[in-house]
């Protein structure tokens, strides 16, 4: 006799091995018809079996969110296969068995091969597939496909079960009170009609339609459009008293269920852990805390707010002598290099703009050492699982999460990783919502800019004011999400589980290396582009230079102040009077002299290129605060965010806006007449939201293969800025800042 066995699994679970061993080189490799997932059907020939095998693409549900599965279900549908190998991964077993049950639900024929029971063994997992297979009512072998071992004993099992008629085993599962009712009327209805019951099983159909699965739906609506639309409308129905009752939807409950069931399964003494037991034992126990529904946000923002205090105190001192160095190498290069562009490019671009980036390596190490040891000891992951029920609410994902904190969702990531994160997202809308989210989050390039004005404005609140800028930008993603989910990027979410590792101590070694990579990243960083984009901006800063009339001006300016001290003090001498009032005349002189050079290095900026654009904008950035010098910082920011800082730095060195504040920049600020907390914050904002910086925005093109997200990108969030930034400043002047 000749029979077809479908081989199926989740990717990654030895599919492909496990084909190469049964079928050796009679292989033949196509495609499925009309698309382009591969098809590779090949033969087993011995002991007077003759099977034809075929490798089914890897797929974690039966689902129609991709091609994959739809294009394995189809075949299973169509082709009918004799039997279905499901290749599992039985390290991995809970994840792994959540397509088996799909399989079982649609009534196909299965045999589990528990796959890779070496891997669980070494992992400390025992199994036992004689306990698996009677619950599932399904033969269960154990394999290792690497090296065929369970091989013959696979084969044997599922000719036996081709050869006993009764092979197929439904199951039943309950998905609570409320989608039992209405899918055990579905059911019925289906049933009733011979609703695609030639091809699916009614059950199945009617969970198909909760499911909300687009193929068997438009499939029904050709069929008989009347019974899909009754169908339809009990579904609409049902999901509505589940969002009312359960703030959820079908298909999440669903999953759940569907876990639940695993999970019982399993409970059942399949599964022993030896070795390693204690430490799950006392995973389990720390997680009844870490992640309760009322403990564990409680905590989180507990650890979040512990994170910067520690950031925060502990990189204080290094920060101020990291400053000081730079401080103390400029002022030798003011000392030792001739007068002009090559003293002002040094000074002005490289040192002040560089030194900005820099010292902030101290704070940027230690926050990366915090996150580095939440990461590690495996509670960042906890961190996910909590926000997962948030993220929902918003039209994102469980698996949103990792992206929004390598971006800098506890502080201090990249957006451009964080972009490619989101490939880990199977819903393409999930992804796109996310991908275009996680530019709000606070990077680690915006971090400086953040400590900067902190330090200016609000030095005694600085813990504070980084946990409320991390609320703020987490609750403005999540707004932005929530608006792009309902309005350009509409559709249903998909359902998620997330998987929690055990709690482990972490290594310093490992600590050590994980906060140096981050850390090594940002120098280098600042090594390349950003000094680059320094020099590029300072060039903007000073050229065209001043002509030589008004240059002249500010001279005849000086010597005219010197000619009258002169005469001041040849007139005292005459009249005899005190040597102290000549060192006075002295210092009233060089305090005059000082505020020539200032105006005239004010005089200078105002006069180059991005001063002229600097200043033409601030007729509207003058209603979020905005000075010209901070406009010329933030066109730098486009290119990358660092820059807003050392532009500052350079902006602020260019025209010392009051010869008695010669400190930090933050010093400068602090005491400049256009600042105030107010238009600190309103920048803090700014920053936050406004376009992604020019890597990022690449990054987002690339990925969503679309120019036009970039495009929008760039234009909303900067949009989205601008009236946020202009509304906080409006509001705090109207209530009194
Ligand atoms: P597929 O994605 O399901 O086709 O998986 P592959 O057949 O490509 O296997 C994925 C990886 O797992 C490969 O590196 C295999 O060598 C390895 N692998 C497959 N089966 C076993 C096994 O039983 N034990 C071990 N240790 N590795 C296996
Ligand atoms: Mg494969």
């Amino acid at each position: 006799m000749e029979v077809t066995i479908a081989l199926a699994g989740n990717p990654n679970s030895g599919k492909t091995t496990l084909f190469n061993e049964l079928t050796g080189a009679r292989q033949h490799v196509g495609n499925y018809p009309g698309v382009t997932v591969e098809k590779k059907q090949g033969r087993y020939r011995r002991n007077g079996s003759n099977l034809i095998i075929v490798d089914l693409p890897g797929t974690y549900s039966l689902t129609a969110y991709s091609m994959e599965e739809i294009v394995a279900r189809n075949f299973l549908v169509s082709e009918k296969p004799s039997a279905v190998i499901n290749i599992i991964d039985a390290s991995n077993l809970e994840r792994n068995l959540y397509l088996t049950i799909q399989f079982l639900e649609m009534g196909v024929p299965v045999c589990l091969a528990l796959n890779m029971i070496d891997v669980a063994r070494h992992r400390g997992i025992d199994i036992d597939a004689g306990a698996l297979s009677e619950c599932l009512g399904i033969p269960a072998v154990p394999t290792v496909a690497r090296n065929g071992k369970g091989k013959a004993e696979l084969i044997q099992a599922v000719v036996q079960m081709v050869q006993s008629k009764n092979s197929s085993t439904t199951i039943r599962i309950s998905y609570g009170e409320d989608i039992d009712r209405t899918l055990d009327k579905m059911e019925y209805i289906v049933r009733k009609n011979h609703f695609l019951t030639d091809q699916y099983l009614p059950r199945w159909v009617a969970l198909k339609f909760i499911e909300n699965d687009e193929q068997i739906i438009a499939l029904g609506r050709q069929h008989n459009a009347q019974t899909a639309t009754l169908l339809e409308k009990m579904v609409h129905q049902l999901a509505v008293h589940i969002d009312k009752t359960l703030d959820s939807f079908p298909e999440a409950i669903i999953a759940d269920y569907r876990y639940g069931y695993i999970k019982s399964i399993l409970k059942e003494g399949i599964v022993r852990h030896y070795g390693d037991r204690n430490r799950l034992f006392i995973s389990d126990k720390i997680d009844k805390i870490v992640i309760n529904r009322f403990a564990g946000p409680l905590i989180m923002l507990a650890v979040l707010f512990g994170l910067y205090h520690f950031t925060f105190t502990y990189s204080e001192a290094p920060v101020r002598w990291l400053e000081q160095s730079f401080g103390l190498l400029g002022d030798l290069a003011g000392t030792y290099l001739p007068q002009g562009l090559l003293k002002s490019l040094i000074l002005a671009g490289i040192l002040d703009g560089l030194g900005g980036v820099l010292g902030f390596i101290p704070l940027i190490m230690f926050m990366f050492f915090g996150i580095s040891l939440l990461e590690d000891s495996g509670y960042l992951a906890r961190v996910a699982f909590m926000l997962d029920r948030i993220f929902r609410v918003f039209g994102l994902h469980g698996s949103s999460v990792m992206p929004f904190i390598v971006s800098g969702g506890i502080a201090g990531g990249c957006a451009v990783p964080g972009v490619m994160a989101t490939r880990t997202l199977k819903s393409p809308r999930e992804r796109l919502a996310t991908l275009l989210t996680v530019p709000f989050m606070n990077c680690g390039a915006k971090l400086p800019v953040f400590a900067l004005l902190i330090a200016a404005f609000f030095i005694h609140y600085k813990a504070t004011m980084m946990f409320s800028i991390t609320l703020i930008s987490w609750t403005g993603a999540l707004m932005v999400a929530k608006l792009l989910r309902i309005t350009v990027i509409k559709g249903a979410a998909t359902p998620f589980v997330m998987e929690l590792p055990p709690y482990r101590m972490p290594t310093f070694k490992g600590l050590a290396i994980h906060t140096w990579e981050r850390t090594w990243q940002y120098i280098r960083k600042a090594g390349t582009i950003i000094l680059g984009v320094s020099i590029i901006l300072w060039a903007l800063m000073t050229f065209p230079t001043l002509p030589a009339s008004r240059i002249q001006a500010f001279e005849s300016q000086r010597q005219t102040l010197r000619s009258a001290a002169e005469t001041k003090v040849t007139a005292q001498l005459a009249t005899n009077k005190q040597a102290a009032s000549l060192s006075e005349a002295a210092m009233i002189l060089s305090r005059q002299l000082l505020k020539v050079d200032n105006q005239e290095a004010e005089a200078m900026l105002k006069h180059s290129i991005a001063g002229r654009l600097g200043t033409a904008m601030e007729t509207f950035s003058r209603w979020a605060g905005f000075d010209w010098r901070t406009n010329i910082a933030l066109i730098g920011g486009f290119a990358a965010k660092e820059v807003i800082v050392s532009t500052l730095g350079t902006a602020y060195s260019l025209g010392e806006v009051d010869p008695e504040q010669i400190g930090s920049l933050a010093q400068t600020l602090a005491n400049s007449a256009y600042w105030s907390p107010l238009s600190a914050f309103s920048l803090i904002i700014f920053v936050m939201f406004y376009s992604p910086c020019f890597v990022a925005t690449v990054c987002i093109v690339r990925e969503t293969g679309a120019i036009k997200w970039g495009a929008f990108a760039m234009i909303f969030n900067t949009v989205l800025a601008f009236t946020l930034a202009v509304a906080v400043f409006q509001v705090g002047r109207l209530i009194g800042f």
